[in-house]
């Protein structure tokens, strides 16, 4: 149900959005997903197109994944962390608990399990297109 919640979040600041720059219509929304958010795209896309106002009608949303920067909190080298090149067991479980990311990546230079996500978290507005 998380996704029905920021379904209507990005909807309030699409809207936002789209007042300040007087558009009549929205045409494109593309929401980027922080990797290790617990997002299922397909389900945050079907509360969108659900709870969409008369604003977004016409709208197509894109929902693109964004990748994670890692930050190690020993030697502070940072790295990209590609959830793709885990095996599948192990980016499930960091999917459903970004926490146990810990136990499963360490930092590339030192090999140290303490190290903080940058980007990954959250879910934001990248981009919006429309007619005026
Ligand atoms: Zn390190």
């Amino acid at each position: 149900m998380h996704e029905w919640s920021l379904a209507e979040a990005i909807l309030a600041s699409a809207k936002q959005v789209a007042e300040q720059e007087k558009l009549k219509e929205v045409t494109e929304v593309t929401i980027k997903v922080g990797e290790l958010q617990q997002i299922e795209p397909p389900i945050l896309r079907f509360a969108l197109t659900q709870l969409k106002p008369e604003l977004f009608k016409k709208t197509k949303f894109h929902i693109l994944k964004a990748k994670s920067t890692l930050k190690c909190r020993v030697c502070a080298t940072t790295w990209q962390f590609n959830l793709k090149k885990l095996d599948k067991a192990t980016a499930e479980a960091i999917h459903f608990v970004p926490e146990a990311s810990h136990s499963f990546i360490k930092c590339p230079k030192c090999g140290s399990p303490d190290f903080e996500i940058v980007t990954g978290r959250g879910v934001w507005l990248e981009d919006m297109k429309g007619a005026k």
